[in-house]
């Protein structure tokens, strides 16, 4: 078993590293933060670890067992958060809506609740600058997104969007402590944790966080996944220059949108858009192209964020394209804003419950409660490191569709990430699909219910022999 000394080093000899920046980030760091063959952020010790220094970094790192959980993190932040929810963790209020003012509704993946509130609190002075996610110009075609610091509105404006795309806090992280103010972060429920973790080691940088937003998360993506779809709609890996993962499709329910590419085909530049449910490997469930600390993850709803944002998947929403957000606060301040900008008609906003938030991310949830307890007590069983979790494992039978489904799962992640490399190394997108496509059958057989099972076998069988197409 590859280990290191510290429990830093074992999260990255295990792979469970995220790459989000913090332990590279900590002054005199031996580690430093660098893409990956796939396409991921990961980090890399470049010179020894003194265990002075390997004993703060453990507590830094969201996949450290030395670092404090989501639970302790969000007790200590909002004790006054009298709500608790087993999807949620603390919180003070949640609601579903969206943004009525100005085009933030439009210009954003959901509600555009995300940007409003960046907005907000630099106009309100609440925040001096904001700390998010950007389409980055100047690092070539394959770093389209990186984390950025805006100062005022319109800057900030250029921020909307949800970008599946690996970033890394490490240059905004070292920015923030170089240039000490007020600022507002944006990010991943895990990103978020290596904030709040780095704060409680730095008292001097926690002053400088004055609020973090976070983005309820299903799971993160390598750089294939963009090249993938673009590749599949003619832009080859290279040639790609900008993504938008999120474009809002006309008269199309909220989760039947697009993806919108600009890059380069035939000698000329082009825009391409298509609906998902035309692209391989958009299926969230099937996990291609995740990173594996993904699937050891058990915070989907950004606990340790003083406001998580995220899709309002739910029955009363979804029907409506432009975008709904479910929105969880935790921070009093948070409230306040935005109670006083619903009383003025800029928010449309509708109280929910605890049990509505999870209902509105009841695949995410269940892929990182008993999805996770199945993984850990798999991971368990074959004698390998991994990280303390909040769910306890929890084993199954190994021929229930259950068990074979997050085993499939793992082997999905993990051959999507090697076919793609190869498919690029030799220039042929279909070696990728080749590899894929049994797999992906075989996960869509266990994912129906058993009478389903039996007649897509059937259907697949008549086919087979008779030619003769059911429809
Ligand atoms: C990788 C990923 C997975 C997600 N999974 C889910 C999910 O399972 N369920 C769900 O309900 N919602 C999920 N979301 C959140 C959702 O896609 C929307 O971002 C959210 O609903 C906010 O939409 P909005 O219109 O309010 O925000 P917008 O106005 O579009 O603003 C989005 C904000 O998010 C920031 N941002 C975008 N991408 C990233 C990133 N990779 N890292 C950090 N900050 C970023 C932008 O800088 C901007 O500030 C996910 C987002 C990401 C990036
Ligand atoms: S997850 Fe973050 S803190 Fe942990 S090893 Fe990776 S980059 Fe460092
Ligand atoms: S699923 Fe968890 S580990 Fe993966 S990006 Fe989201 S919050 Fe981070």
């Amino acid at each position: 078993m590859p280990t290191g000394s510290s429990q830093v080093e074992r999260v990255i000899a295990n792979g469970y590293c995220i790459g989000c920046g913090a332990c590279a980030a900590w002054p005199n760091s031996p580690f430093k933060i660098s893409m990956s063959s796939v396409g991921l952020y990961e980090a890399v010790r470049v010179s020894p670890l003194s265990p002075e220094l390997g004993e703060i970094i453990d507590r830094l790192c969201p996949f450290s067992n030395g670092a404090e959980t989501e639970d302790a993190l969000a007790n200590a932040l909002f004790p006054g958060a009298d709500q608790h929810h087993p999807a949620t963790g603390r919180f003070l209020a949640a609601y579903a809506g969206h943004v009525e003012e100005g085009s933030f509704r439009s210009d954003g993946s959901s509600g555009g609740m995300g940007t409003w509130l960046v907005n907000e609190l630099l106009l309100t002075g609440m925040a001096d600058a904001a700390v998010h996610v950007v389409a980055d110009t100047t690092r070539g075609a394959d770093r389209l997104f990186a984390y950025t610091v805006s100062t005022d509105s319109a800057e900030a404006r250029r921020a909307a969007k949800s970008r599946y795309y690996p970033v890394t806090l490490v240059d905004a992280l070292e920015f923030v402590r170089a240039n000490p103010r007020r600022y507002v972060f944006v990010g991943l429920p895990c990103f978020i944790k290596a904030i709040r973790l780095t704060a409680r080691q730095d008292p001097e940088f926690a002053k400088s966080v004055a609020m973090c937003v976070g983005l309820v998360c299903g799971h993160l993506k390598s750089t294939g996944f963009a090249e993938c779809v673009a590749w599949q709609l003619g832009i080859l890996p290279g040639q790609l220059y900008g993504i938008d993962f999120r474009k809002k499709l006309p008269n199309r329910p909220a989760n039947q949108y697009g993806v919108e590419v600009q890059g380069r085909c035939d000698g000329r530049v082009v825009t391409k858009t298509a609906p998902v449910k035309q692209l391989f490997g958009c299926d969230w469930g099937m996990g291609l192209f995740k990173p594996k600390a993904c699937d050891y993850c058990d915070d989907v709803l950004a606990e340790t964020a003083d406001v998580s944002i995220g899709d309002a998947w739910l029955p009363d929403y979804v029907t409506d394209g432009r975008g709904t957000n479910i929105l969880v606060i935790r921070s009093q301040s948070i409230l306040k804003l935005v109670e006083a900008a619903c009383r003025s008609d800029r928010l449309t906003l509708r109280v929910i419950s605890g049990d509505d938030v999870a209902a509105s991310q009841s695949s995410g949830l269940a892929h990182r409660r008993q999805g996770l307890a199945c993984r850990l007590s798999l991971t368990d069983q074959a004698g390998e490191w991994r990280p303390r979790k909040r769910v306890a494992p929890l084993s199954g039978d190994p021929r229930s569709p259950f068990v074979r489904r997050q085993q499939l799962r793992t082997t999905l992640r993990e051959t999507s990430h090697a076919a793609f490399a190869k498919a690029k190394e030799g220039g042929n997108l279909h070696f990728f699909f080749n590899q894929l496509m049994p797999l992906a059958e075989r996960y869509q057989d266990l994912s129906r219910t058993p009478l389903r099972r039996i007649f897509a076998r059937f259907r697949a069988r008549v086919r087979q022999f008779s030619g003769y197409r059911l429809r």
